[in-house]
């Protein structure tokens, strides 16, 4: 499943039930919030309510550090509003009062029945624990990598936290863990360590991943490795928005590796050349982000509406040499013409050259080709089903 993060103040009732709807219409299956003080645990139960106002039921998880007890013992309606609660065993108190603070969260989530995810990051490991490890590690007669022990801390850390929340009463199947590391060989080592020693759920992320495309590459080489051994049960993104960029890049991102990995499919795909010296001109990248676009939009409405359209592919090419037959391998493809050639775009619906689109409407006509095609192709489905 896809997990995403709002980066609203939590206390700010409008503008975190607007950050979350509209993460949750990108297709975020649940969505995370801060809960870091009084009035952000004031705040989320009139959230829930906000949203199911809208029919909006994406779960909320709530994300508590250091006061994370105190907060849930006095506001209950907070606890009951969230669908899950995550919890970094590296940041609920030190010492006795560390397994007190733990327990007193655990407890609350069985009183409620939540699940909880035991989230360690490698930001802000159990500084005891690792300092005891290092220890260890010393007194062996060949010490080892401290790459390695500070890895091994990390999976210790949330492993130790399952067991003592199971003990606690917690059912195994309502505990998920995760383990976020800031290197892709981290998380890789640290996830294949986690999968191979329980059963537990995982959540995947690479945190700190960065902003842009250093961001997008880097989750993308971590969790994909793992995703296709069939480690992780809900992923997310940590990209840094850039200024004014949309928070809900990091759902498309995710649902994209999903996609393009065959994992699961969320929304049609666009296939488009790179264009080359054979075409001069811009306008079949315009014509194929304008496609993905239009696409992405009218996802909501269509996901109900036209059943296995999120399987369709639409394939946009620059010219003849390979846009013939890249366009019949889609369900409905247009080749553009290159620079020299016939100002003409023969266009394909599942194989067969049906139209040839020219003059200045052909981004238009193209849209309400692919329209059509859904309506027809998808709409006959819904009504046989
Ligand atoms: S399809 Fe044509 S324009 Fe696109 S990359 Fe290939 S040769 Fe270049």
């Amino acid at each position: 499943m896809v997990q995403s993060m709002t980066n609203t103040d939590t206390a700010d009732v409008e503008a975190t039930t607007r950050q979350v709807a509209e993460l949750a219409e990108a297709g975020s299956e649940l969505v995370r919030i801060t809960v870091n003080n009084d009035a952000s645990a004031a705040a989320v139960p009139r959230i829930r309510d906000a949203l199911d106002r809208r029919g909006i039921e994406v779960p909320l998880v709530g994300d508590f550090h250091f006061n994370g007890h105190k907060l849930l013992a006095t506001h209950p309606a907070c606890a009951e509003a969230l669908g899950k609660l995550r919890i970094n065993p590296g940041n609920v108190g030190k010492g006795r009062r560390r397994d007190e603070q733990f327990a007193q969260m655990i407890e609350i989530a069985c009183r409620y029945d939540r699940p909880v995810r035991i989230g360690v990051n490698w930001g802000s490991l159990d500084q005891d624990l690792l300092a005891h490890m290092l220890d260890e590690n010393q007194r062996r007669a060949q010490p080892r990598d401290l790459t390695l022990i500070n890895r091994e801390a990390v999976v210790e850390s949330a492993i130790a936290s399952a067991h003592r929340a199971e003990e606690l009463g917690l059912p195994p199947e309502r505990i998920v863990l995760s383990c976020k590391m800031s290197g892709v060989q981290d998380l890789i080592a640290v996830y294949r360590d986690l999968a191979e020693r329980g059963d537990y759920a995982l959540h995947l992320g690479l945190t700190e991943a960065g902003t842009g495309t250093k961001g997008i590459v880097a989750s993308t080489a971590a969790l994909s490795v793992l995703l296709q051994e069939g480690i992780g049960d809900t992923i997310r993104i940590s990209l840094t928005p850039e200024p004014g960029g949309a928070r809900t890049r990091e759902v498309v991102v995710a649902q994209e590796i999903l996609q393009t990995m065959g994992l699961r499919a969320f929304t049609p795909m666009v296939v488009a050349c790179p264009g080359c010296g054979r075409t001069t001109s811009t306008y079949f990248q315009q014509l194929a982000e304008d496609i993905q676009q239009h696409l992405r939009r009218r996802m909501p409405e269509w996901k109900d509406r036209y059943p296995g359209v999120e399987e369709m592919q639409v394939a946009v090419m620059g010219c003849v040499v390979n846009g013939p037959g890249e366009s019949r391998h889609a369900n409905v493809g247009i080749s553009l013409p290159g620079t020299g050639e016939r100002p003409v775009a023969p266009v394909y619906v599942d194989g067969e050259k049906t139209v040839t689109l020219k003059g200045e409407h052909i981004a238009e006509e193209f849209q309400e080709i692919v329209e059509d095609y859904v309506e027809r192709t998808y709409g006959q489905q819904d009504a046989s089903a």
